[in-house]
């Protein structure tokens, strides 16, 4: 069956970090997608609209919310970004097909869960945390964000908010490259994960971000750290 095609109205743009932006859309009657899912954007040039390429971005709302919400990390000189930070604003009509992505939850896991992102990457995590509380509410879910300095940071209090009711539920913040004033954790994600988390061989993982990342992180948990592949679930934001 062929991905059903919307066009979806910009509600918000803001930029809420370092390059980083929190969007909102409406969303259409109807639309059904798992968290972890992705949309296909119809991206502009923004010297010459007329000419149109696609662009993926991961759901970082959950189904239960009424609107649909992007976070998009500006990449520099990118025809996405300069769309992002020039030309979508409240109001515009935009073309996106999806839902679309086989990164989702694995239902039939018994394990804790351990999420790992860095940048954007938390948008797929932000509906996943949820679904993961809702569905398994006494298992152990760790989220590890990392960035590069502090200015980076965003969504920690939501992130708190979704975690806070839930007493197995903790979100890490690392920082690649801290001040001394940061008093949290150092180092890429890579590094810092086995300093946090001491049973990853017997975590359900999900790793989101930037495809460097993703695939030393999956070399690490497959060849050194014991993660049976099963139990390896990433996506890569090429
Ligand atoms: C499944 C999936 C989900 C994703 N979800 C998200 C998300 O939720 N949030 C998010 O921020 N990103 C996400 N991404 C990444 C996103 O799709 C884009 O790749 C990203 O936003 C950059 O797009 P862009 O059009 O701005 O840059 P592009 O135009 O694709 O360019 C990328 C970089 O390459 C450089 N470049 C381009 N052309 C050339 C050239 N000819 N020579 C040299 N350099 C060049 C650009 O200057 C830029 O720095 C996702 C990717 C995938 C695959």
């Amino acid at each position: 069956m062929a991905t059903p095609i919307y066009t979806i109205r910009c509600t918000k743009n803001e930029r809420i970090a370092n390059a980083v932006y929190d969007i909102t859309f409406t969303k259409p009657d109807g639309f059904t997608f798992a968290p972890g899912q992705f949309l296909m954007f119809d991206v502009p040039l923004v010297s010459n609209p007329s000419d149109i390429q696609p662009r993926a971005y991961s759901i970082a709302s959950h189904p239960s919310e009424p609107e649909l919400r992007l976070v998009v990390r500006l990449k520099p000189g990118g025809r996405a970004s300069e769309w992002v930070e020039k030309m979508l604003t409240a109001g515009m009509d935009v073309v996106v097909k999806g839902p679309m992505g086989l990164f989702h939850l694995h239902a039939d896991a018994s394990k804790d869960i351990l999420f790992v992102c860095t940048g954007a990457g938390i948008a797929p995590f932000r509906p996943m945390m949820r679904q993961a509380i809702e569905l398994w509410p006494d298992r152990r879910i760790d989220l590890l964000h990392g960035v590069s300095v502090h200015e980076d940071l965003f969504w920690q209090e939501e992130m708190g908010a979704i975690v806070a009711a839930h007493p197995h539920a903790h979100v890490h913040y690392a920082l690649s490259r801290p001040t001394e004033e940061w008093s949290g954790l150092r180092g890429r994600v890579q590094e810092v994960l086995p300093t946090i988390i001491t049973d990853i061989a017997h975590r359900n993982i999900y790793v989101c971000g930037n495809p460097d990342m993703t695939k030393e992180l999956k070399a690490l948990c497959l060849q050194q750290w014991g993660v049976p592949k099963e139990d390896f679930h990433m996506e890569g934001y090429v």
